[in-house]
């Protein structure tokens, strides 16, 4: 039984609910304050004046993909194509040729080809939908693009064909993920890598694998081309496992709005289209009926307003089992229609706060209207949604105290966005804690009570109190999984 004293232990039930000890045992809370004063402690931990949460949850990201962000050249801090080109060409003489973090400055395969024409020059898009790409690799594929500019279907055919890795670096990857999250103060996440490594079975025994030694509280999302190995292998479903589990089926709906492919009411600014369906209607019914056959939920990626309500018009049709939700990661951008319609669904959107710092501001010129809209996180939670917070690593860094903050304050560029739409600090961090579980389904996890799990983060300063300007400042001391410290700063 262990002991955890000398700090400020915030349940989160209330922004002022908040005890000065608590006891633990076999990865449970067991009790707080005066009540626990007389336990047969083992081991106590010494907090220090820090400041200790439930563990944060980011409810939606890659982790191995995150993984191979973190070792791959990353183009996001260059500014000009003359930059982002130099640092191409410098970075092949020492043998890469991916990279990711692009943000697109026009660069075309032409320019690609004068850096190379003998060897594979693949840059990925922010937004990790469509990619840039030379010659070489679009002549190995048989793909035609005039400018070298790919996305969707096209991005996926090159990815199998140049990104593959043995078992050996995906391990590493994850690994490499996980201990950067715990870094952050994350002890769990939903995951979705089941469709893009080396294949279902062996990308499953390798979470099974890693989770023996690096605990983390993982969901597995099972993207839908891989969903007729996921029905084959149900007998491996991990049940009673204290750290994977299968999440609902993920489907992408549209795309995004720097590709201009998230499908939206209103044509893009000056275009005469309106972004794209991922999936042909027809294909989508069928899918969905499958889903449904198996008692399963989805996540459905959907970033555009039409492609909001198509969505939730499909979810009307083929609601799920009683008790289930289905959820939408994204809902950036809604309809007064839309809005309605969902209030009436089960459903909790998976939203990423820093897209509002990173993406809003390139993406105003694209609209031929102002959106009312927009990443609109108030409006959702006025309304009663459930919202789960989420940095979609690798788009986003996955340190929640920037996701947090991008959505206190909406600021970037010396502008607020949407001032209305502003959370409050407890509104903020709950998107990490309770929001984030309440897809798990777990009823023990995301604040802390007796019985709930021994899941921590703690961080030097109080989040609800600590100024504007250090908030991002705060230093993350300890991560707790199961009870076990997994990571130490003190
Ligand atoms: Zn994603």
């Amino acid at each position: 039984m262990i002991l955890w004293k000398n700090g400020t232990i915030h349940t989160l039930k209330s922004p002022k609910d908040t005890h000065y000890q608590m006891a633990t045992h076999q990865g449970l809370i067991v009790g707080f304050d005066e009540e626990i004063n007389n336990l047969p402690f083992t081991q106590t931990v010494d907090l220090k004046g820090y400041h200790l949460y439930p563990g944060f949850v980011d409810a939606h990201l890659h982790l191995i993909g995150y993984g191979r962000y973190l070792e791959v050249v990353d183009l996001s801090q260059w500014q000009t194509k003359a930059d982002v080109l130099k640092q191409v060409a410098t970075s092949l003489q020492k043998g890469a040729t991916y990279f990711e973090g692009y943000f697109d400055q026009k660069i075309t395969k032409q320019d690609l080809n004068e850096i190379s024409e003998t060897k594979p020059l693949i840059l990925k898009h922010n937004d990790y939908h469509s990619l840039t790409v030379n010659d070489f690799v679009l002549n190995t594929v048989g793909i035609k693009s005039e400018s070298g500019f790919v996305t969707e279907a096209d991005t996926e055919t090159i990815s199998q064909h140049f990104l593959t890795a043995s078992d050996e670096v995906v391990t590493e990857r994850l690994i490499k993920a996980i201990n950067k999250l715990y870094q952050y103060g994350i002890t769990g996440g939903h995951s979705e890598d089941l469709s893009y490594y080396n294949g279902y079975n062996e990308t499953v025994k390798i979470f099974e694998k890693v989770s023996q030694k690096y605990p983390f509280r993982t969901q597995l999302l099972i993207h839908h081309h891989v969903l007729d190995d996921f029905l084959k292998a149900k007998h491996q479903a991990f049940s009673g496992h204290p750290f994977l589990e299968f999440g609902p089926v993920k489907i992408y709906y549209d795309g995004t709005f720097s590709s201009e492919t998230a499908l939206l009411h209103i044509p893009y600014q000056g275009k005469d289209h309106q972004g794209i369906r991922i999936l042909a209607k027809q294909e989508l019914e069928t899918l969905m009926k499958k889903i449904r056959k198996h008692h399963l939920t989805v996540a459905v990626h959907v970033i555009g307003d039409l492609g909001l309500l198509e969505v939730a018009e499909l979810f009307k049709k083929y609601p799920p089992q009683k008790g289930q939700k289905d959820r939408i990661i994204h809902a950036s951008l809604v309809c007064k229609k839309a809005l309605k319609l969902l209030k009436t669904l089960p459903v909790t959107f998976d939203i990423q706060p820093q897209f509002i710092t990173t993406d809003l501001p390139r993406i105003y010129p694209l609209f031929s209207r102002p959106p009312r809209y927009l990443y609109p996180f108030k409006t959702y939670l006025k309304k009663g949604f459930i919202l789960s917070g989420s940095s979609d690593a690798p788009i986003e860094d996955p340190n929640p105290l920037l996701g947090i903050y991008a959505a206190v304050y909406r600021e970037s560029e010396n502008q607020i966005h949407q001032k209305k739409e502003r959370l409050s600090r407890y509104e903020a961090i709950k998107l990490y804690t309770s929001g984030a579980n309440i897809p798990t389904y777990h009823m023990n996890r995301g604040h802390l009570e007796k019985g709930y799990v021994a899941d921590f983060t703690v961080f030097e300063k109080n989040l609800l109190t600590v100024p504007k300007h250090e908030f991002l400042k705060n230093t993350v001391k300890m991560t707790v999984i199961d009870e076990a410290i997994v990571f130490h700063n003190v």
